[in-house]
């Protein structure tokens, strides 16, 4: 046995983010909106293939409160999300005393279930955020559908789904907005930083004045104004251009970083294939391209996902559980509220785990994982109580 750890995630240095970074340091324009940033920008606008404007921000989290800014919200409006996310998706609309409501997923994807979501909808919802869970993609038809009926405000939580498409489009392109991550976590990574995108050219013009803390410093800098002065709230959600130049050299690699993510995803989900009844596994509907971000197993219930998370970690291997869904925990509980039973948001609070996944993982790594895994899921196999096993299988009714 290697004594070697293997961690859930080994964010890497994959091709010019030395030199990049360098040539940021050695210029004299380090603050924000230079040529990194916006040659970043152009690189998610040309990905995203439609008529859009992308601002890059410090997170995700910095992306979502832009957004929730610019919906104007009011106290007591409400959003529809999944509970099963994390709290950056509830937060940036919390702190504009708007109400989360929280509804169940598909157990198939852990993402919102789209009829959940009508079932939710009442005079006060303002918003619904869909958010693409390890880069698998959320029902957009549905809820595009939905969003226009009932004259709403669509926007996705991308943090995940960079590179990741669904019915022939990228993954960020069918909401009003959109909101990506580059956190250490994700796939294509800076450290920390985002990107927030506008489908809506609309909300343009508003949305480059709330970015620069509420000034017109961008139309001044273009000689569209003469003075450069404060027009509106805002706050500073630039990143440096060291960080947009280390993100750069990451979006020139993502194709092969999704490879290589894709890669080990398929390869966990062939070797898991057989273990359909004592694990739900991720089942993404076929017009999905997934971007490999995250595989899960959804065991049945939090003593078997105990065990399943001790027995990896005896041999140095970790396989750690995800989020505590919203509505349970203290804050969604004193600002938000639940509809439903979220009984698949349950599940998977109690049961998800998460393998080992980046693209340096070697085969010899990925081998270990699934021998291991599979002998744990073995041993659930052969003594899984009869209960039990019918409700990993209503799970996949
Ligand atoms: C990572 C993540 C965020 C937050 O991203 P940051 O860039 O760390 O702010 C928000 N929502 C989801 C679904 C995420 O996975």
């Amino acid at each position: 046995m290697s004594d070697l750890l293997i961690p859930l995630n080994r964010p890497g240095i994959v091709g010019r983010e030395q030199e990049y970074i360098g040539q940021a340091l050695a210029s004299d324009h380090r603050h924000g909106a230079g040529r990194f940033t916006q040659s970043c920008q152009k690189w998610l606008e040309q990905w995203l293939e439609r008529e859009c404007r992308v601002f890059l921000t410090q997170s995700c989290t910095s992306a979502l409160e832009m957004a929730a800014l610019l919906i104007d919200l009011k106290q007591g409006d409400e959003i529809i999300m999944p509970s099963y996310t994390f709290v950056s998706t509830a937060n940036a609309f919390v702190l504009r005393g708007a109400v989360p409501v929280f509804v169940d997923i598909d157990p198939a994807t852990q993402n919102i279930d789209p009829q959940c979501v009508e079932r939710a909808l009442t005079r006060r919802t303002r918003a619904i955020v869909a958010v693409h869970y390890g880069g698998i993609g959320c029902d957009m038809d549905y809820l595009c559908a939905l969003a226009s009926k009932h004259n709403l405000i669509l926007i996705e939580d991308a943090a995940q789904a960079l590179m990741a498409r669904r019915a022939g489009r990228s993954l960020g392109s069918f909401g009003q907005m959109a909101a990506f991550s580059f956190h250490d976590s994700k796939n294509i990574s800076c450290g920390e930083g985002g990107a927030l995108v506008l489908n809506d050219p609309e909300l343009v013009k508003r949305a480059e004045i709330l970015w620069e803390k509420g000034t017109n410093r961008s139309q001044f800098l273009r000689k569209e104004a003469d003075k450069y002065t404060w027009l509106d709230v805002g706050s500073s959600f630039l990143p440096s251009e060291v960080t947009a130049a280390f993100l750069l050299a990451q979006l020139e690699r993502a194709n092969e970083i999704t490879t290589a993510r894709q890669r080990v995803w398929s390869f966990y989900h062939d070797k898991f294939a057989r273990f359909g009844e004592v694990a739900n596994l991720p089942a993404p509907p076929s017009d999905c391209v997934v971007n490999g971000h995250i595989y899960y197993l959804v065991l049945p219930d939090r003593r078997l996902r105990d065990a399943f998370i001790e027995g990896m970690r005896t041999q140095r291997i970790m396989t750690p559980f995800h989020y505590v869904p919203l509505h349970s925990s203290p804050a969604g509980q004193r600002f938000g509220r639940a509809v439903g039973a979220l009984s698949h948001t349950d599940a998977a609070g109690e049961g998800l785990v998460r393998m080992p996944l980046f693209p340096s993982i070697s085969d010899r790594e990925m081998e270990q994982v699934v021998e291991r895994a599979i002998t744990l899921l073995d041993g659930f196999k052969r003594g899984f109580a009869e209960p039990v096993y019918r409700r990993v299988k209503s799970q996949h009714a």
